[in-house]
């Protein structure tokens, strides 16, 4: 059997806590990866002097895949965001990250089943930012024609393979006539030149936010440019029980970064009742992305069986405390494991 190289980042806070138990599921489903740590965030700080070291950097260009747990950035002051810096230098243009209801997480709805993509590049997030004198402060929005046109393709190709049936960009093209003006353009002209088969819409993303909260199920698809992707991510978590159940994954040509939606939970790192689920849903699109890259169904065969055993822990009412339970992180991954197939 081939086994397949991924760099593990820890990460901070909750991170290790977390990295630890979705690891050992992946090693009890047998699982034909094997991990090498390398480090990021405050931990790499202290060794290295250096938030996202060369090493790490070049590591993930050598494997091409990487699981990482949650980098702390620091609020108003300090370095500049870790889970940024890293997208930006691998070029991991494409934020994916799937929303869906799950048996046994009772919320105000039933059958969500959405997928957030956020261009992850650009636009206000990337924290270009300039003092121009004392109480005056800018912020730069950049959206290129290039950035909004690939995201769109890796958007609709998604839908198309996935048998989705619907792409919605959500914009503020109304005001930001010109960035997000450029944003919709692109969408429309890629949907219209390769993807008449999947339905498009266009919603400004206010009302697009009471619209999502009024009735999810409504939703296939969503595109949008990358401030709103990290908004909106946390508002569709919230839809099917919040941050601990919500994967993603940051694709680029040669890599892809697999993370959580979720920060590094300062207030409860150390307590050992963090829900490590959202990174093993992580792990588990990253299985599937070896298994189509590489062309190893061993990987998808994990990925499965992995998938199974969490949803059959979820209805059999295996949770962690953010989810209602009582299970601490580490007997949430025993869980899963004993019911593994
Ligand atoms: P960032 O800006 O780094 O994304 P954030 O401000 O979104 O971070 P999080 O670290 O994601 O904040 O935490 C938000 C809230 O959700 C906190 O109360 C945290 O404890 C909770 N939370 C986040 N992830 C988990 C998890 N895996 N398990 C349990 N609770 C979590």
């Amino acid at each position: 059997m081939v086994t397949h190289d991924v760099v593990l980042i820890p990460g901070d806070g909750i991170g290790p806590a977390i990295s630890t138990a979705a690891t050992r599921v992946l090693a009890a489903a047998g699982a034909p990866v094997s991990f090498a740590e390398h480090h990021a965030g405050l931990l790499a700080l202290e060794a290295n002097k250096d938030v996202l070291p060369t090493a790490t950097l070049d590591a993930i260009r050598a494997t091409r895949v990487a699981l990482k747990g949650p980098c702390t950035t620091p609020v108003g002051t300090g370095f500049k965001s870790v889970n940024v810096q890293l997208r930006q230098a691998l070029d991991l243009y494409a934020a994916v990250r799937p929303v869906r209801s799950l048996a046994g997480v009772p919320t105000r709805f039933e059958g969500v089943d959405l997928v957030v993509f956020r261009e992850n590049t650009e636009g206000l997030y990337s924290g270009v930012e300039n003092e121009i004198t004392e109480g005056v402060v800018t912020s730069l929005k950049v959206c290129t024609e290039r950035a909004s046109t690939r995201i769109a393709h890796a958007a609709f190709t998604y839908a198309r393979e996935r048998g989705r049936k619907k792409v919605t960009v959500f914009h503020k093209a109304n005001i930001m006539k010109l960035t997000d003006g450029q944003f919709i353009r692109c969408a429309k002209a890629v949907r219209d030149a390769s993807y008449t088969d999947i339905a498009y819409e266009e919603l400004i993303i206010d009302a697009a936010c009471m619209r999502l909260v009024q009735d999810p199920t409504r939703f296939d698809v969503l595109l949008m440019e990358n401030l709103y992707g990290d908004v909106v991510s946390d508002l569709c978590a919230g839809l099917v029980g919040g941050l601990g159940v919500v994967p993603g994954a940051n694709i680029g040509t040669e890599t892809a970064v697999f993370e959580a939606v979720h920060g590094s939970a300062p207030d409860i790192a150390g307590k050992g009742i963090a829900n490590p689920m959202a990174l093993l849903m992580s792990s588990v699109m990253m299985l599937n992305h070896l298994a189509e890259t590489r062309h190893d169904p061993a990987c998808a065969t994990a990925a499965t069986a992995i998938k199974t055993a969490y949803d059959r822990a979820l209805a059999d009412g295996a949770k962690t405390a953010d989810l209602g339970g009582t299970l601490r992180t580490d007997a949430w991954a025993d869980a899963v494991i004993a019911r593994l197939p």
